[in-house]
């Protein structure tokens, strides 16, 4: 398998795509980003990282981030943390208020806004903001072997004053006692950790703890990390979980900045990145792309 090849291909193909979908515009700093970019790394479970297009360009991760901020709550919490937050899909999307009614204040799953505002939360527990994104900084940077990675206070501070969906989830989870700080403490944490830059190749090693390979950073149990595997395939599209699923069987979790971290167990972690997003918010060209990958070199956790 000539995987240099199958990424010129595709990159070649992506750049070209005339159909690259809509860039997110409800946080005004994300809609400045060029839709012609597309970038896609592979890093290999040898240690070979393949590339190509706009690979080390960074760009905004959004809720990318989620998966990191997991992995810390549930070394910090364990089972606990699956007191208040769900294992299920949502069949809603991203950012919905409406299961939080009826469920009485505990969302679906740690991926949806609602239940990513909970994890941040329960992981803030008697620390400042600071030290909590200090922590998310340091273990991205474990994981990808790069101390290069920051948070881009302009993109912060731009869905800060525009994140009004989520301040009412956040407002919501409070009233439901879900929410143990107050909201513009756990928010202000939050629209921080969506605000992590990285480029494609950074972000391709920061998830190789996740492919459970010898030689690769051991950041969590292998246990841990099959649940998180197991959690990205089921809800990490959002409401295209299940298409992602079907169309690249691969764990995977999308940011509306366009990026997409998978994880072929064993094998590779592959990052993308293609600003455009579909109507579900999951990157246009970084799904079709992934898809791509997935059916030449058959990496599949479906056999
Ligand atoms: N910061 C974004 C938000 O909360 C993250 C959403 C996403 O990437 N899907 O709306």
């Amino acid at each position: 398998m000539d995987l240099a090849a199958i990424l010129q291909g595709i990159g070649a193909d992506m750049a070209a795509a005339p159909d690259r979908g809509r860039v997110a515009d409800y946080i005004p700093e994300l809609a400045q980003v060029d839709p012609a970019r597309f970038g896609i790394a592979v890093a290999l479970a040898d240690g070979r990282m393949l590339t190509a297009g706009d690979a080390t360009v960074p760009f905004s991760i959004q809720s990318i981030s989620k998966v990191f901020t997991l992995a810390i709550a549930l070394g910090r919490l364990g089972d606990q943390l699956w007191a208040r937050v769900g294992r299920e899909p949502s069949g809603h999307a991203f950012n919905s208020i409406l299961q939080l009614e009826y469920e009485k204040g505990i969302p679906r799953n740690p991926f949806i806004n609602a239940g990513a505002i909970v994890v941040t939360d329960a992981i803030l527990a008697g620390h400042a903001p600071r030290e909590v994104l200090g922590e998310l900084l340091t273990f991205i940077r474990t994981a990808a072997g790069d101390d290069d990675i920051h948070i881009n206070q302009r993109v912060a501070r731009s869905e800060t004053e525009t994140g009004h969906r989520n301040m009412a989830l956040a407002h919501f989870l409070r009233a439901h006692g879900n929410l143990l700080n107050p909201p513009e403490k756990t928010l202000g944490t939050y629209f921080h950790q969506c605000a992590v830059d990285m480029t494609c190749t950074q972000l391709a090693r920061a998830g190789r703890f996740l492919m459970a390979a010898p030689g690769m950073p051991h950041l969590v149990s292998p246990s841990r990390v099959r649940r998180i595997n197991a959690l990205m395939m089921t809800c990490g599209h959002y409401d295209a979980s299940g298409d992602f699923a079907y169309r690249v069987g691969l764990p995977g979790k999308s940011g509306v900045g366009g990026g997409i971290l998978a994880v072929a167990p064993g094998r590779a972690s592959i990052a993308v990145w293609s600003p455009g997003l579909n109507d579900r918010g999951n990157s246009h060209l970084g799904s079709l792309a992934m898809e791509r990958l997935a059916r030449a070199t058959g990496w599949s956790v479906f056999g």
